[in-house]
């Protein structure tokens, strides 16, 4: 098979349909994601052997029985996190790298952490192939956060929790948002949005989701 190019206009074309039929088309109105969903090329952060498949409406696997989420689920939760420009954000759980590529369009600064070093290192080299310079990949225990750069504007994790972390309610800025699937079960979650005020935190259900379970100290052991 042919091996396309990142500016293929095949590619591009499908992604344009992506974000109209998928995104816009259901509650993404937020322009920002729109926008990133638009410019990053999902075909890259996907296995060889699955990019005819980048743009379709679900999750695709992408080794050590991990997943890139849907589409769908990467811009809802961008868009939950409401960023602004000057923010700095950390997520939990890189993967691909593809929600930190679409997070760093959107942000001043990305610091992702994967527990997998295979999968950590992939991202950091798609990430390089993608042109995208401001995320930097930590290999480690994310349900622990990353306390050398905090506090954060907006804490992102992609993986399925008992409870949000203690270190990561520390982490957060005043101000700052945060989001996560939480559940009791490995495999169901409802995705929970966290608030800090000067005041305290304020929790807020989303929507049920079903993400891969996040495995460490602060998450379902290991
Ligand atoms: N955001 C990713 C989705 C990855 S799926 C993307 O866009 O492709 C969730 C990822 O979380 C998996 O790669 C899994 O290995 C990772 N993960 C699970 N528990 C973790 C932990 N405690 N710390 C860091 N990464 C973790």
């Amino acid at each position: 098979m042919r091996t396309p190019r990142r500016d293929d206009p095949d590619y591009q074309a499908a992604r344009q349909r992506m974000v109209e039929h998928q995104l816009a088309a259901r509650d993404i109105t937020d322009q920002r994601v729109l926008a990133a969903m638009a410019a990053v090329p999902r075909e890259l952060f996907v296995p060889d052997s699955l990019r005819h498949q980048a743009y379709t409406d679900g999750p695709l696997p992408i080794g050590e029985g991990q997943t890139i989420s849907q589409p769908y689920i990467v811009a809802f939760m961008a868009q939950a996190l409401d960023l602004a420009p000057q923010d700095r954000v950390l997520e939990v759980g890189t993967g691909s790298g593809y929600g930190a590529a679409v997070l760093a369009l959107m942000a001043a600064e990305v610091i992702t952490i994967e527990r997998h070093r295979t999968l950590a290192e992939r991202a950091r080299a798609t990430l390089r192939e993608a042109g995208i310079e401001n995320v930097t990949v930590i290999t480690g225990d994310g349900s622990r956060g990353y306390s050398e750069k905090a506090p954060y504007d907006g804490i992102i994790v992609t993986a399925g929790g008992p409870r949000i972390p203690d270190s990561l309610r520390k982490q957060l800025a005043s101000g700052g948002r945060l989001v996560m699937p939480v559940g009791s079960s490995r495999t169901l979650q409802t995705l929970v949005r966290l608030r800090r005020t000067e005041s305290g935190f304020q929790e807020e259900p989303l929507v049920a989701v079903r993400f891969v379970p996040l495995v460490g100290k602060e998450g379902w052991g290991d």
